[in-house]
C-alpha cells in the first residue's frame, strides 16, 4: 500500500491504527486457490489470524470456508454469513460441551483426541467427523508454533490408527475427513509432501473419507532474504502427488487447506506515532504510542516485523531501537536502520495482518486501536478504538459494608 495512502489514513483516523488492504487479501486468496490443479479444492480461511467480521465477510464473498478453533470463532463465522457446512471446527483440548454446541450449530467437526471421538460417537451417533492426525514430524519456525512433532499436544498419533479404527467401527462413526496441520512457519514444502504420504496411508484405512485437509503452516517472508513458501510451485508439486493418490484410489477426494497467515499477513500495516526520540549512552530509542498490548509477536515469538518511517522517506538513515510505552521491556525492533526519526513521525509495522490485532490485549489499561479496511481504493472503518466503557463494562462491584 502506498506510503501516502497510509499517511492519509493515519491523519484521518489517528494512531495507533491497523490498516488492511482487502484487495491484497483477495489477491492472496486467488493466488492460493489458483496454485492447485485438482478436481475438488476447498480453502478455509483460518480466522484466528484475524477475526474482524469484515475480513470474514470478505473471505466469504471470495468463496472460502472458515476454519475455527473455538465456538466464539464459529459464532463470528455464522454472523459473517458462512453457512455452517462451510465452517470447520478444529479445536484442541476443549470441554465436551463445546462439541455439543458445535454439533447443534451444524459445523464440521475436526476431532483431535480419542476421548472426544468416543464422546461424539456415543453422545451424537451418526455425526460425521474429520480426524486430526499427528504425523510426528518436526516442522515449523518456533517451538511455540510447532505442532506436529512427537510431544505435541495436537492431534491423534498416527501410531494410534488401529485404536481409532476400533472406536470408529464399534461406534459406527462416519469418518468423512482426515486432517493434518504440522505447524506454522514450515520452511520447506517437502514437509507437506512427506506428511501427505503418511496421511494417504491413513486415508486408505477409512473408506468413508471424502476430503483430506492438509492444514496450513505456509511460510511468508517477514524480511528481505527470509525463506517463504513459493505457493505456485508448491501447488504444482502437491497437485501431482494428490492427483496420483486419487487415481490410485479411484476416488476424487476434496483437497482442503486452511491458511491464515499467508492470506492476510502482508495485507496489514500497523501505524504508530513517535512520542519520543531518546538518545542514551548505548543507542537511540524511538518510542511509539503503542506496545506489546497491540502487537506482541516481536516480544512473544521473537518475530521480525519490518518497520518504516513513512513520514520521512528521504531522511538520513540511522540505527534505532523501536520501543513501546508498556512498563516493562517492550522492544519492537533492535538496531533498525530507519530514515531519521523525529517526534510525531509515523512508523509503519509491516506484515501486521495476521496474529497482531487478534492477539492484542488491554495490558496497562490501554485501549485496543481502531481497524480500517481499504477495499477497491475506498477506506472503511471496521472497528473503532476501544473506550473506557469497554474496559469497565464487565466489572461487578461487590456490595460490601466496608473495604477495610
Ligand atoms: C493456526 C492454524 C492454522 C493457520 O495457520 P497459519 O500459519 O496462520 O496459516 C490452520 N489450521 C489450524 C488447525 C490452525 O490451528
Amino acid at each position: 500500500m502506498q506510503r501516502e495512502t497510509l499517511l492519509a489514513l493515519a491523519n484521518k483516523y489517528g494512531t495507533p491504527l491497523y490498516v488492511y488492504d482487502a484487495d491484497r487479501m483477495a489477491e492472496n486468496y486467488h493466488n492460493f486457490v489458483n496454485a492447485f490443479a485438482v478436481k475438488k479444492l476447498k480453502v478455509y480461511y483460518a480466522c484466528k489470524a484475524n477475526t474482524n467480521l469484515s475480513i470474514l465477510k470478505l473471505f466469504r464473498a471470495l468463496g472460502a470456508g472458515l476454519d475455527c478453533v473455538s465456538i466464539g470463532e464459529v459464532q463470528l463465522g455464522l454472523m459473517a454469513g458462512f453457512p455452517a457446512s462451510d465452517i470447520m471446527f478444529t479445536p484442541n483440548n476443549i470441554a465436551e460441551q463445546e462439541y455439543d454446541e458445535a454439533i447443534a450449530l451444524g459445523v464440521k467437526l475436526n476431532i483431535d483426541n480419542l476421548n472426544a471421538l468416543e464422546y461424539v460417537g456415543q453422545k451424537h451417533p451418526g455425526t460425521p467427523v474429520c480426524i486430526r492426525i499427528n504425523p510426528h514430524m518436526m516442522a515449523g519456525g518456533n517451538r511455540k508454533i510447532s505442532v506436529g512433532h512427537i510431544d505435541s499436544k495436537f492431534g491423534i498419533s498416527i501410531h494410534q490408527v488401529p485404536h481409532i479404527k476400533r472406536v470408529v467401527t464399534n461406534l459406527n462413526i462416519p469418518v468423512e475427513g482426515i486432517h493434518v496441520h504440522t505447524g506454522s512457519d514450515i520452511l520447506d514444502s517437502s514437509v507437506f509432501i512427506r506428511a501427505s504420504e503418511l496421511i494417504f496411508s491413513v486415508v486408505e484405512e477409512f473408506p468413508d473419507v471424502d476430503y483430506i485437509d492438509f492444514g496450513s503452516g505456509f511460510k511468508i517472508a517477514y524480511k528481505e532474504g527470509d525463506l517463504f513458501t513459493d505457493i505456485p510451485a508448491f501447488g504444482r508439486e502437491f497437485s501431482k502427488v494428490f492427483n496420483d493418490f486419487c487415481e490410485r484410489m479411484g476416488k476424487d477426494y476434496t483437497l482442503k487447506f486452511e491458511p491464515g497467515k499467508v492470506l492476510v499477513s502482508d495485507a496489514g500495516h500497523f501505524l504508530t506515532k513517535v512520542n519520543l526520540v531518546k538518545q542514551t549512552t548505548a543507542c537511540i530509542f524511538a518510542g511509539v504510542n503503542s506496545g506489546f498490548n497491540h502487537l506482541i509477536r516481536p516480544m512473544f515469538y521473537d518475530a521480525h516485523h519490518a518497520i518504516d518511517n513513512i513520514s520521512n522517506p528521504k531522511g538520513d538513515r540511522k540505527i534505532y531501537n523501536v520501543v513501546g510505552y508498556i512498563c516493562e521491556s517492550d522492544t519492537f525492533g533492535s538496531d533498525r536502520l530507519l530514515n531519521e526519526v523525529r517526534k510525531d513521525d509515523i512508523l509503519a509495522f509491516r506484515n501486521a495482518g495476521a496474529y497482531c490485532y487478534a492477539m492484542a490485549s488491554n495490558y496497562n489499561s490501554r485501549m485496543r486501536p481502531a481497524e480500517v479496511m481499504v477495499l477497491k481504493g475506498q477506506d472503511h472503518l471496521i472497528r473503532t478504538e476501544e473506550t473506557l466503557d469497554d474496559l469497565t463494562r464487565n466489572l461487578v462491584e461487590p456490595q460490601v459494608k466496608s473495604w477495610v
